[in-house]
């Protein structure tokens, strides 16, 4: 039987992510510091993590631990670590399947410590510090180098592994020498008090990549947990102005199949309203205009508007549910239905994208 090929298709590009995952890890390499691969932007895909293991990631990370669990029994022997802090009814999971978590709760680490002596088994924390981001994290340094020396002194078979930050994620405030630094004078704080060194001395996401970049970093950070640069490399460009000609950038290709193709106006005719998500968008008249609409919407990508159409002469209009409108007037292609449309995209895009059940995986090389 001939095979069909069911779109939308997610083209993912295994080769380009290695070699994301390689200019990565080498880049870090020169200052010494090790990669944790961050698996959840494409739904930690196995295909994905084997070839974040191969490009040299020395840990595979994710915030869902299921998604964890999934890569141990595939076989894949890196160590793992759980970045968001565990859920109390994680945690059994949590010693039984997770060798390094990010911590910021004593409650949880005791638990963790009860649970681990259940199971007679370690298990190594980061404690998360809160520079100022407001996610996660002990924003008192008393606070923070109490727990930790807790940690060391009070518990058996929870050790304390390291320390760590997380940065530009919901305060969105960016990775800086100094706000970096703070994090490193705590840790040799707390390795003056407990007489070794911490292992982990972790500083952040891709967005502490520029700080590499600019030869900026303290010397003392030793690891970061990379995702969005290794799978896609859209941001350090769009958002950082950082073009690493080593990055690719097409990892990932959305293609979408035109179901309808009609020249309509562009303005809707009527009252106007509400749309399907009880918005009230604005419409720019440009005329009648030569249209497509794709059979992909909403409930894949979430968001059109980080989708980037491939080909020239192409905007996105608009989506609902199940529908991606397309303005194609400018195109020199002769778009027929049925013929397919490539689009690439953002972070968001990738995560949900991964998450679809109606979108087809497609593995290039
Ligand atoms: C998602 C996440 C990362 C990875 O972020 P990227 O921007 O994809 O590199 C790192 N650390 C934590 C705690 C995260 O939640």
């Amino acid at each position: 039987m001939e095979y069909i090929e069911k779109y939308p298709i997610l083209e993912i590009n295994l080769n380009k992510i290695y070699q994301n995952t390689n200019y990565v890890v080498n880049l870090c390499k020169e200052k010494d510091i090790a990669v944790a691969g961050v698996v959840k932007g494409l739904n930690a895909q196995i295909e994905v993590v084997k070839k974040m293991v191969e490009g040299g990631c020395k840990y595979i990370a994710s915030s869902r631990i299921e998604q964890l669990i999934n890569i141990r029994e595939n076989k894949i022997k890196n160590e793992n670590m759980l970045i968001r802090m565990p859920m109390t009814r994680e945690i059994e999971d949590v010693v039984k399947y997770i060798d390094i978590s990010l911590n910021s709760e004593i409650e949880t680490i005791n638990k963790i410590e009860e649970e681990c002596k259940k199971q007679n088994k370690e298990h190594k924390v980061i404690l998360m510090m809160d520079l100022g981001d407001l996610r996660e994290g002990i924003f008192d340094e008393n606070e923070f180098i109490n727990t930790s020396l807790y940690i060391e002194n009070n518990l058996k078979y929870v050790k304390l592994y390291g320390v760590g930050t997380n940065l530009s994620c919901y305060g969105s405030i960016k990775p800086s020498y100094e706000n970096l630094n703070k994090l490193c004078d705590v840790a040799t704080k707390i390795e003056t008090i407990i007489g070794r060194e911490l292992d982990i001395i972790s500083g952040g996401a891709t967005t502490t990549l520029p700080l590499i970049i600019e030869n900026n970093i303290p010397k003392k950070i030793n690891n970061l947990r990379i995702g969005e640069a290794i799978l896609l490399g859209r941001d350090l460009i769009d958002y950082w102005g950082y073009d690493l000609d080593e990055i690719n950038k097409d990892t990932l290709i959305l293609k979408a199949e035109i179901i309808e193709l009609k020249n309509k106006p562009s303005y809707p005719i009527g009252e106007m309203f509400i749309d399907a998500f009880g918005n009230k968008p604005t419409y720019e008249d440009m005329g009648v205009r030569k249209r497509a609409i794709l059979g992909v919407g909403k409930q894949d990508f979430v968001f059109h508007d980080s989708l980037i159409p491939l080909d020239e002469g192409i905007k996105i209009v608009g989506s609902s549910s199940d529908h991606l409108i397309i303005d194609i007037q400018n195109s020199n292609k002769d778009f027929k239905v049925g013929d397919v449309v490539n689009f690439g995209m953002f972070y968001a895009n990738a995560l949900y994208l991964t998450s679809s059940n109606y979108v087809n995986n497609k593995y290039v090389y």
